[in-house]
């Protein structure tokens, strides 16, 4: 692989990263995007968005998209206008001095693989998942991670969501909207959650709780039909039957390159703004769920990639000759 020096690297290949590419394409700063590559931990080009079926609410596709469809028309505009790909994964970077050192493969190689003199780091967040049997090949297809992305599919149906969080507890209300009956199954009996919310759900004639219960299947061929239950304190073991099941036990940002030079915040995003993508670091530009742990949508974490984009726009014009 040739090394490149590039006046703007973008780090990963979701809506924020793409997005980024598109616009720093089309200002003529031909980026760089590394956009990762599949690993058997669930990594992917095209982030989240690749394990999802049909995307209804990302404006502009009035019959839907499905999520890889939507990432790959993404990508096309992107190298449309100039935006060159490498499918590697990032190994170590070095933001200690500009132009930034970015290396892919052996961190211990020098000199660095890339350099750059600007860097959008969008390299999104991911679902902590149950790790369980069925998991893996239902998420899409009754099994998803995101209520607002997906509730509208489940009118009427009985469902599920696994944690006790104010994320299972916002998700569990939320699709009370939708579903016939929302049963709330966490290992504990207690939940997590804010107080305000767990009343909120208590409330709530449509949910009801499984305490002290684990899943330890996702059951259904081709969609979830149902799961399997342990109750932790007798170890009982049964079944229930679902429609669908939403696992909301939390998310982990990808900071992990990052975290010895950009300030993460108390959840452990990278700390942007306020009102812009700017870092610590002079120069690097953060966008979408790297940086955001209250929205995490595909079209909010597009509109904070080009915010990244015009950002790292007006630093270089700024900044060099
Ligand atoms: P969280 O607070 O870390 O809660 C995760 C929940 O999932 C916990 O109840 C945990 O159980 C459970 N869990 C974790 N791993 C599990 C596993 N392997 N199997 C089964 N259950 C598992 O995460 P979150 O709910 O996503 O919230 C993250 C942060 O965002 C929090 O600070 C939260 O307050 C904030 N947030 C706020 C709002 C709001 O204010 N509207 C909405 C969403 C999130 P245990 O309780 O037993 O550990």
């Amino acid at each position: 692989m040739s090394n490149t020096h590039n006046k703007i690297v973008i780090i990963g290949s979701g809506p924020a990263g793409l997005t980024a590419a598109i616009y720093t394409a089309r200002a003529d700063l031909k980026p760089l995007v590394i956009e990762g590559e599949p690993s058997s931990t669930g990594d992917q080009p095209g982030g989240q968005l690749m394990l999802t079926t049909e995307v209804e609410n990302f404006p502009g596709f009035p019959n839907g998209i499905l999520g890889p469809q939507l990432m790959a028309e993404m990508k096309a505009q992107a190298e449309k206008f100039g935006a060159v790909f490498i499918t590697r994964k990032v190994s170590k970077v070095d933001l200690t001095q500009n132009p930034f050192k970015i290396w892919i493969g052996d961190p211990n190689e020098t000199p660095p693989t890339h350099t750059s003199d600007a860097l959008i780091i969008s390299t999104g967040a991911q679902s902590v998942m149950l790790e369980v049997e069925g998991e893996k090949r239902l998420l899409g297809h009754g099994l998803s991670t995101c209520a607002t992305c997906d509730g509208f599919f489940f009118k009427d149906k009985k469902i599920a969501v696994v944690g006790g969080g104010d994320s299972a507890i916002e998700e569990a209300s939320f699709l009370t909207k939708f579903a016939s009956e929302v049963t709330i199954i966490h290992r504990r009996d207690q939940l997590r959650a804010s107080k305000i919310m767990q009343k909120r759900a208590h409330e709530n004639p449509k949910i009801n709780f499984l305490w002290n219960t684990e899943v330890t299947e996702i059951l259904g061929s081709n969609s979830v039909e149902g799961v399997k239950i342990k109750n932790t304190k007798t170890l009982e073991e049964t079944k229930i039957d679902l429609e669908g099941i939403f696992i909301a036990i939390g998310h982990t940002p990808n900071t992990s390159l990052f975290s010895n030079e950009l300030l993460i915040d108390d959840l452990g995003y990278i700390k942007t703004g306020p009102n812009n993508t700017t870092t610590n670091v002079e120069g690097v530009f953060a966008c979408g769920d790297v940086q955001d742990h209250k929205y995490r949508q595909a079209i909010t974490a597009a509109g904070s990639g080009c915010m990244a984009a015009i950002d790292a726009e007006h630093w270089l014009e700024a900044n060099q000759n």
